[in-house]
């Protein structure tokens, strides 16, 4: 098994220095080998995804990945950004499902915007397809417009797009995640408005049918966006499209009191996976060793259970991360009164330790 580290920017070497320090404490037998990506490869080498960088994560089973990105690199020209880096990785992997799972710990429901009564206990799964849609489509540009409500003026366009596989492939994965949970998938939609997504739900319809043990429902997009918010309990495993995932996720992030918790990975049709916590690097916070790894340590978990096949082990990661959290130690972002303040390194240690 090999896992290829790329830390990235930011706090993004300071995270991910503690999974692989959790990791590597599992005893288990996998080769670690990490590369620069982002802004601190464009220094390195003028690009942010080196052709190293990308043959080395296309030639190992998982990527743990930190983040990437800083204000500074902001005026250099787009395919230069440090975000290109992770665009490149899931198109050149074919990375086609985003699980973003948003759990609530018990010992962490006052850190949510919203009522405790809501979030306790709250587990849900939210599945986004991430390689087509109105992101990728074509024909996009900008052009003078020749019809529309004000011809000859400049107008800007974009495509949304779904083809029957790129549905099918999101549902199975969809539904095949629903059995190990409670079998619950709510497919979201704007099929009232949008001929592509009035496909995506007769395809997701379909593709239900070979699941008779899971429960299938769908709901537009705006709805969603309301429930998630109003009784977010309510769903198990929400499957959407490119756009909508990528707003509803973040959403769901928030449930859950801080953005340091949540782990995500991003799944290609061999199981291969790119591992990363779903926030960015954070560079107001970098360097000072306050990071929350916590977001980091269960995408390693992740990793473990979907790319690598060690499902004991990555139970064993998840049950030291809420022992930690029900000792009282907190980093800043999800510190509280009453618990105690660790840096980005202490809590990496103390779920060394609580994995026994
Ligand atoms: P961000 O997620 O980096 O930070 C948002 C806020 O959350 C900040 O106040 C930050 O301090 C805090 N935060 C984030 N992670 C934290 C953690 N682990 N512990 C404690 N606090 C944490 O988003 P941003 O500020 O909008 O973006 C910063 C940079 O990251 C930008 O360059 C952006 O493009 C990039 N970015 C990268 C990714 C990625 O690598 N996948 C994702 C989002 C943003």
């Amino acid at each position: 098994m090999k896992i290829a580290v790329l830390p990235g920017d930011g706090i993004g070497t300071e995270i991910v220095a503690e999974a692989v320090k959790v990791l590597k404490a599992l005893d288990l037998s996998f080769e670690m080998e990490t590369a620069l990506v982002g802004g601190a490869a464009y220094e390195a080498h003028g690009h942010p995804l080196p052709e190293a960088t990308l043959k080395l994560a296309q030639q190992s089973d998982a990527v743990l990945f930190g983040a990437v990105g800083d204000w500074k690199y902001d005026k250099l020209d787009r395919p230069l950004r440090p975000e290109q880096a992770i665009l490149g990785l899931r198109k050149h992997m074919g990375l086609f499902a985003n699980f973003r799972p948003a759990i609530c710990y018990s010992q962490l429901v006052h850190a949510s915007s919203l009522k405790p009564e809501l979030v306790a206990g709250l587990d849900i799964l939210i599945i986004r397809e991430l390689t087509g849609d109105i992101y990728f489509g074509q024909p996009r540009g900008r052009r003078i417009a020749v019809d529309g409500h004000f011809p000859g003026s400049e107008e800007a366009f974009d495509t949304m797009r779904y083809s029957r596989p790129e549905i099918e492939r999101i549902a199975h994965v969809a539904f095949q995640a629903a059995r190990k949970r409670d079998k619950r998938v709510t497919s979201v939609d704007k099929a009232n408005v949008l001929e592509t997504f009035q496909f995506w739900k007769d395809v997701v319809t379909e593709v239900g049918k070979e699941y008779p043990d899971v429960a299938l429902d769908h709901m537009y997009v705006d709805n969603a966006a309301m429930q998630l918010v109003k009784a977010p309990k309510k769903f198990d495993v929400v499957v959407t499209g490119n756009m909508f995932g990528d707003i509803l996720s973040d959403a769901a992030a928030m449930l859950t009191g801080s953005i340091g918790m949540l782990p995500s990975a991003s799944l290609n049709t061999k199981n291969q996976g790119l591992y990363e916590p779903s926030h960015g690097s954070a560079p107001d916070i970098a360097g000072q060793g306050v990071a929350n790894p916590l977001a980091t340590i269960l995408s390693a978990a992740m990793m473990l259970r979907f790319s690598l096949n060690q499902p004991e082990a990555a139970k064993r990661i998840e049950t030291a991360v809420d022992q930690v959290l029900s000792q009282g130690l907190r980093t800043p972002d999800i510190f509280s009164e009453g618990t105690t303040r660790v840096g980005t390194a202490q809590m990496g240690d103390a779920v060394v330790k609580a994995l026994g």
